[in-house]
């Protein structure tokens, strides 16, 4: 019998992906380990008391508009970001300000306010057979409404919206926080054998719509939300391999390994709520792919819980010419064929040199050149983005300074670009660059690059003016484009 058949024969069956030459408990006697850490996340099981229950991020950070006297007017709006965890942090932005009633024609008077949070909810479709059992199981589990609609949902304009001023047709019946895989294989043979359809939930980042609750399910939903299972269960410091719970936050898990001068470096836009699962699950992408790569490059191997058994390939090793590599698979599952619940993640030394540059052409088909030449030669840094006029008004629209060209470029000021060089300002465009590892090849990069730049017009326009455009990455999620809710 294959170990496919088997695994469709038989619920209990561990798979063994790969004939391991060291067995897993094997291989952890003969490497450098650290044991077990659990983590403090900087997320609280309870999301709502640190996140917003009806958009994006942490509820002290977000745009407001209020009146400098009298009425609320275009002309007395004072907008701000508030909070003081991103470098736009509680000044007054007036630039962005015009650039939103420019851009959605906007009456600042006319701000409507979102809809509070529920005071009712539609009961949950009950399993009671399920719920007593997971009860005496002594796994955490929820069916208060509140719990249930902050996980109906992804972070989809859509959902925002419908969070906002509309209701989700269906959201999911129970909650259960796992703490271990262990757990998870409990939870997952139960709802099977009760006919419980199984979502699991990690940040809730998701824009594709998967942990949406079907709006005709019929049968009991519960979801599966990882978040407690966040530990570093191992590290092989000779290998350089991590094995983290698949719960764990992206900044959690970053700065966990930053403590031991390490870093896996995968750094999507969401990563200070999103999670290993949902990265695996989604095939993500980071901003540093470059030198890091993407998440399918990083990962090593995978724990999944399956209605049908556990998938586990038992062996460390980096690569395996056996067969066919079912991390592929389970990567990008989104969720559909079990729950992830440990990750084996390659990881390297925190790069000797982090440095931060920015390149300014004339136009944007420049710029395009340009970053396709880098690419030819294989010279990108960790993280290089080409932003287009509109992007790069709306990022000097967010700068708190009176004077609109105000530190664009270190030392550089406008008349330079505008008038000796001849740029305009409606036409240029910037590219952000972030350069991570050794100081000599991060320099040697960094001159490669401005000798292509300077071939199709560019100009380097500044650490200053590339960090905080890689930083305003994490702000401009905060950004929803309608007019209805921009700023509540
Ligand atoms: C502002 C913003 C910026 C973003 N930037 C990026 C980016 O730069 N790169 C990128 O790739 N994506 C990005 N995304 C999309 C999203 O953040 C990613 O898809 C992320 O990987 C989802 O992780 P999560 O933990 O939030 O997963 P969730 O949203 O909780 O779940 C996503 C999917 O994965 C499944 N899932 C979650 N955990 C597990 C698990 N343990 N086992 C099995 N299935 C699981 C869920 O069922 C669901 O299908 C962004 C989203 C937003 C809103």
């Amino acid at each position: 019998m294959s170990e496919l058949e088997r695994l469709e024969n038989n619920s209990e069956v561990q798979i063994n992906l790969c004939s391991p030459t060291v067995a897993a408990s094997e291989t952890s006697q003969i490497l450098d380990t650290l044991s077990t850490k659990e983590i403090v996340s900087a997320v609280p099981r309870e999301r709502q008391e640190l996140l917003k229950w009806n958009g994006w991020g942490y509820k002290d950070s977000k745009f407001t508009v209020t009146s400098k006297d009298g009425p609320l007017t275009n002309d007395s709006a004072i907008l701000k970001f508030v909070g003081n965890r991103y470098p736009i942090g509680d000044t007054e932005l007036p630039y962005f300000k015009q650039w939103v009633i420019d851009t959605f024609n906007l009456d600042l008077a006319n701000k409507k306010s979102a809809q509070p949070m529920p005071s009712s909810y539609p009961a949950p479709v009950v399993c009671n057979e399920f719920s007593e059992k997971i009860k005496k199981l002594n796994i955490l589990y929820s069916d208060s409404g509140e719990d249930r609609l902050i996980r109906a949902h992804g972070q989809t304009l859509y959902d925002i919206h419908t969070l906002r001023e509309g209701t989700f047709p269906r959201i999911p019946d129970l909650i259960v926080w796992p703490r271990c895989h262990a757990d998870v294989v409990q939870i997952v043979k139960l709802a099977h054998a009760h006919d419980v359809a199984v979502i699991p939930f990690g940040g809730g980042t998701s824009v594709s719509g998967s942990i949406t609750c079907p709006k005709n399910e019929a049968r009991p939903i519960v979801i599966v939300d990882t978040s407690q299972m966040n530990r570093m269960l191992w590290l092989d410091k000779e290998n350089m391999v991590v094995c983290f719970e698949s719960g764990i936050f992206g900044q959690d898990l970053e700065r966990e390994l930053k403590k031991l001068g390490l870093t896996v470096g995968h750094e999507p836009d969401s990563y200070e709520f999103s999670t290993l699962g949902g990265w695996v699950a989604t095939r993500a992408s980071g901003m540093k792919k470059n030198v890091y790569g993407n998440i399918e490059d990083l990962v090593v191997r995978v724990k999944m819980v399956t209605c049908k058994g556990v998938l586990e390939r038992n062996c460390s090793a980096p690569r395996v010419s056996i067969g066919p590599d079912f991390n592929q698979i389970i990567l990008g599952s989104e969720g559909t064929l079990g729950v992830v619940t440990e990750v084996v993640l390659k990881v390297r030394k925190l790069p000797a040199m982090k440095l931060y540059g920015s390149l300014i052409f004339p136009m944007f088909d420049n710029g395009v050149k340009c970053l396709r030449e880098i690419a030819e030669y294989r010279l990108q840094p960790a993280s290089i983005r080409l932003i287009d006029n509109d992007q790069f008004i709306f990022g000097q629209s967010l700068k708190p300074q009176a004077n609109f060209f105000h530190s664009i470029i270190d030392g550089m000021k406008k008349a330079y670009v505008t008038k000796i060089k001849r740029f305009d300002v409606k036409r240029m465009c910037v590219a952000t660059l972030v350069f991570e590892g050794e100081e000599e090849a991060v320099k040697r990069q960094e001159k490669q690059i401005n000798i292509i730049a300077k071939k199709y017009g560019g100009l380097p326009a500044g650490a200053t003016n590339g960090e905080r455009g890689y930083l305003l990455t994490f702000v401009i999620a905060y950004i929803r484009v309608s007019k209805s809710f921009l700023f509540h």
